[in-house]
C-alpha cells in the first residue's frame, strides 16, 4: 500500500547523516516533509563499517546540528556514531519511513515524482542524501574473473576473524586501506600485503579530523568570497594517523607495494614477472555517489558529471544534492560537513518555498 501519495514540500531520500541533517533545518523552517530511507533500521552507512573503525575525530568535532554527540575516551567507533543518529532522529521527532527504497525520480509538471517500492510520493522539492557506501567503486584489471581466491570491496569487509591463517593483499591508498591494513596486521595469524598506486602519504600525526575541518571551513571561506582556493587538505596527506594506524606504523607494519597490473589464478603478478600467491583481495578503492535514482532526469552530462550550482542541479533546480563529498560542498561527507551542506540546501529551499530562513547570510 502506499505510505503516503499526498504532496509534501520537500521529500528527503536517504535517511543517513546528511539526511537527518536536512530534516532538523526542514523542522526549523517550517515545511512540510518526510525522509525515506531503504535501510530498516538508523544509522546510514555507519552500520556496515568494520568493528576497528574509528572516527578521524573526537566526539565534540562529529556533530550534527543541535545535539551535540556524547563524548567517548578516544575516537568514537561506529556503533557510537549509530546510536547517536537513531537518538537525534528520535529527539527531533524527524519523520523518518523506513524501509522505503527510492527507485526513481521524475519530472511531473510543477512538481517531483518519486517512484519507490513503497508507492509514489510528490514533492515541490527533493533533496538526495543517498550517500556513497552503495556504490563501491572497483577498477577492473585482466585476470580479475581467473583468480580463485575471495575478493571483496571494502564494503564487504568485517574484521580479521574470516582471515586467519591467510594471506590477504590489500589494495588502496587511502584511510580504508589504511585502517584495515592496520586491522589485520595486528594479528599475527594473517599475513598482509598491502598494495598501491603511489606510495601511500600519511598525515602528520597532529593533523585528525578537528584539523581537517578547519582546513575545509577556510577553504568553504575560500570558494565563498570568490579568492583562490587556498588548498586542500590533499596537499598535506592522505591518510589520519588514527590511533590503530598509528600503532601498525609503529609495528612496522605500513609498508606498500607497487601496485600490480593483474591477477593470476592464485593471486597477483607484477609486469616484470615477479608473482606473488594469496587467498584473498580487498579493494579499499572508493566510492561513487549512489545517484541510480535520478537517472530518468538525465543530468549527467557528457563528461558524466552532474554540475551543480550552490547545492542544486543546474538542469533540475529542484533537485538539490548533499553529502557527497566535495563536489556538493567541502568536507560535506563527513559528520559535522554534513550539517552545513543540508542548511546551504534548506536555507534555498525555504527562500523559495517561503519557509523560515535557517541561515543569516551575510549581506
Ligand atoms: P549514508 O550514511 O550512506 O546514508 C545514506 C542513506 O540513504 C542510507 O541509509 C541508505 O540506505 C539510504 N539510501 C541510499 N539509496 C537510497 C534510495 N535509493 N532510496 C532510499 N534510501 C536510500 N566521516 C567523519 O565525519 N568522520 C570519520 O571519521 C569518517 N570515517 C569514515 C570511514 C570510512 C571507512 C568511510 C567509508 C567513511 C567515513 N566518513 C567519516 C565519511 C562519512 O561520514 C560517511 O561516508 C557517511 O556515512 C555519509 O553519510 P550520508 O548520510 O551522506 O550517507
Amino acid at each position: 500500500a502506499s505510505l503516503h501519495p499526498g504532496l509534501v514540500d520537500v521529500l528527503v531520500i536517504g535517511g543517513g547523516q546528511a539526511g537527518l541533517a536536512a530534516g532538523f533545518y526542514l523542522r526549523r523552517a517550517g515545511l512540510d516533509f518526510a525522509i525515506l530511507d531503504a535501510q530498516d533500521q538508523p544509522g546510514g552507512a555507519w552500520r556496515h563499517a568494520w568493528p576497528s573503525l574509528r572516527l578521524f575525530s573526537p566526539a565534540q568535532y562529529s556533530s550534527l546540528p543541535g545535539r551535540p554527540m556524547p563524548a567517548t575516551e578516544g575516537y568514537p567507533d561506529a556503533t557510537h556514531v549509530t546510536d547517536y543518529l537513531a537518538a537525534y532522529e528520535k529527539r527531533y521527532e524527524l519523520p523518518v519511513h523506513r524501509p522505503v527504497h527510492v527507485e526513481t525520480v521524475h519530472r511531473d509538471t510543477e512538481n517531483l515524482r518519486v517512484e519507490t517500492d513503497h508507492g509514489p510520493w510528490t514533492a515541490r522539492r527533493v533533496i538526495s542524501a543517498t550517500g556513497t557506501w552503495w556504490q563501491p567503486y572497483l577498477p577492473h584489471y585482466p585476470g580479475q574473473n581467473a583468480f580463485r581466491g575471495r575478493q571483496l570491496h571494502t564494503t564487504g569487509y568485517h574484521g580479521p576473524h574470516a582471515f586467519h591463517g591467510q594471506r590477504v593483499v590489500v589494495v588502496g591508498g587511502g584511510n580504508s586501506a589504511a585502517q584495515i591494513v592496520a586491522d589485520l596486521s595486528a594479528d599475527p595469524d594473517i599475513e598482509t600485503f598491502w598494495a598501491t598506486l603511489r606510495p601511500p602519504r600519511l598525515l602528520p600525526d597532529h593533523v585528525d579530523g578537528r584539523a581537517l575541518f578547519e582546513i575545509a571551513t577556510r577553504r568553504r571561506a575560500a570558494v565563498l568570497a570568490g579568492t583562490a582556493d587556498g588548498g586542500g587538505v590533499a596537499d598535506l596527506g592522505d591518510i589520519v594517523a588514527v590511533p590503530p594506524v598509528r600503532a601498525a606504523r609503529d609495528r612496522g607494519h605500513l609498508h606498500a607495494h607497487p601496485m600490480f597490473d593483474r591477477l593470476t589464478t592464485t593471486g597477483i603478478a607484477w609486469p616484470d614477472g615477479t608473482r606473488l600467491d594469496c587467498d584473498a583481495i580487498i579493494w579499499c578503492t572508493g566510492f561513487r555517489p549512489a545517484l541510480r535514482h535520478l537517472a530518468p532526469l538525465r543530468l549527467r552530462e557528457e563528461n558524466g558529471h552532474i554540475r551543480i550550482s550552490g547545492t542544486h542541479a543546474d538542469a533540475e533546480p529542484r533537485l538539490h544534492f548533499i553529502g557527497y563529498g566535495d563536489w556538493t560542498g567541502p568536507g560535506s561527507a563527513t559528520l559535522i560537513g554534513s550539517g552545513i551542506n543540508a542548511r546551504d540546501a534548506v536555507d534555498t529551499i525555504a527562500r523559495e518555498l517561503g519557509g523560515r530562513p535557517v541561515h543569516h547570510r551575510r549581506p
